[in-house]
């Protein structure tokens, strides 16, 4: 069935709250490429929002989900445990950033790990106040929503919110007049203690990069003095690393850039080449103070998700994708910045790996261009290139090849975003 008569059954069947990005469906599809129904090919710079890092139906993550499938669909791990469920805890201890004793928990979404780290740091303090930062992306249900920062079209009209959620200002250099880290950082610390008081924090959540928000990288310093900060107010510090994970910002997670160790780390996307699965993972101090039974879920860490995790791990360490993300960035970048030197609609070119983004304005000012950034993906998308953009102004286009990428590949899909460039006016 083609695209077009795809389309006109959504139409007719699907809750239209429900949006794609592109209006081809998709027949099938292997490492940075797709194929949709009508034959057509594309290139992937979306991985399905930053979530088929080892590539789309990676070969051992294919095998891993048959073997385990033709064994065991379900039991619930709090009913009848397994110990794939034990091998992915133990994996993601290792993995995070912290050398400290660990405990993790896994779940099916992003969202769903999110809430849990609340829970459990809420749990542990006693204490009740989430701190949150502008431009933050944390998803999409009750508690999420509220944590997330953007109102359309993630909350517009689905309140009342949570309570006890507080934002602050994120270093976001471009638009904060390239505040130092620690400047910008101390900014945020005030507004906590004179509006929140720090004896009420129980968690400072944020992503050590944004992802929805922008791909906002904050100043050099800004993480660490939160980092801190969170120590010496008791409060827990959770890193959202559920875009930012596995492998594709070039080491295993982002906050070990500049040598932070969240007290807890939110796991999602690229964790299990594509199956639904989440985890929340952190120090054993914090994770064991939550009663028995406290925590939980029907599928969390169902047996299938976490046997393509395990597989997605062992693809990464194979193929040395932290080292990929690196090679992509180290062709990418020079790309991105010459383009930015001859358009001065780009406002900035940031990010880190395989995870970059233009920023566009109208020229010689800081005001936001939507209008060109959708133009641009849309330019791209008929050339056969998938792209996408985020930001809070929705003016930021974002680049998130699978970590498999082939050079040939992610050279011809640059071209087309040069091409875009060009033909865009
Ligand atoms: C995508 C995302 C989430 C939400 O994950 P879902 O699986 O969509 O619920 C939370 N935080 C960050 C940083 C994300 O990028």
């Amino acid at each position: 069935m083609s695209s077009p008569s795809l389309h006109d059954r959504r139409l007719a069947a699907v809750a239209p709250g429900v949006t794609s990005v592109i209006g081809s469906y998709v027949a099938h599809a292997s490492g940075a490429t797709l194929t949709d129904v009508d034959g057509r090919e594309w290139i992937d710079f979306g991985s399905g929002i930053a979530v088929t890092n080892v590539g789309n139906s990676a070969p051992r993550v294919v095998e891993a989900v048959r073997a385990q499938v033709e064994k065991f669909t379900h039991t619930c791990f709090m009913v009848a445990p397994y110990s794939l469920y034990i091998d992915v805890c133990e994996q993601l201890n290792a993995l995070t950033p912290g050398s400290f004793e660990k405990r993790s928990m896994l779940v099916n979404s992003g969202a769903e790990a999110v809430e849990n780290a609340v829970k459990i740091a809420r749990h542990a303090t006693g204490r009740q106040a989430v701190v949150v930062f502008d431009h933050a992306y944390h998803g999409r249900t009750n508690l999420t929503m509220a944590l997330t920062a953007k109102n359309m079209p993630y909350k517009q009209g689905f309140g009342p919110f949570a309570g006890e959620v507080h934002r602050v200002p994120m270093s976001y250099p471009l638009r904060d007049g390239g505040r130092s880290g620690p400047a910008a950082a101390a900014a945020a610390i005030d507004l906590i203690e004179t509006r929140i008081g720090a004896r009420n924090v129980a968690a400072l959540l944020i992503e050590p990069i944004q992802g929805e928000g922008g791909f906002v990288v904050p100043a050099p310093g800004f993480l660490p003095a939160l980092r801190a900060w969170a120590t010496a107010a008791g409060a827990v510090l959770v890193a959202d690393e559920i875009q930012t994970g596995f492998c594709r910002t070039g080491d295993w997670f982002a906050s070990t850039f500049e040598g932070v160790e969240p007290d807890l780390v939110t796991t999602a996307k690229g964790i299990a080449g594509g199956l639904p699965l989440a985890g929340v993972t952190g120090r054993s101090s914090i994770m064991d103070a939550v009663h028995a039974g406290g925590l939980g879920g029907t599928y969390g860490g169902n047996p299938i998700a976490c046997a393509a995790a395990l597989a997605s791990i062992e693809t990464m360490r194979e193929l040395s994708l932290t080292d990929a993300a690196k090679s992509i960035e180290a062709t990418m970048l020079p790309r991105l910045t010459s383009l930015a030197d001859r358009d001065p609609r780009i406002a900035e070119v940031r990010g880190r790996g395989a995870m970059l983004a233009v920023e566009l304005v109208s020229p010689g000012t800081l005001t936001p261009d939507p209008a060109t950034t959708a133009a641009l993906s849309a330019a791209c998308h008929a050339a056969g290139l998938l792209t996408l953009t985020c930001g809070t102004y929705g003016n930021v286009l974002r680049l998130l090849p699978p970590l498999v990428i082939s050079e040939p590949e992610l050279d011809r899909g640059l071209t087309i975003l040069d091409e875009a460039f060009t033909t865009v006016r």
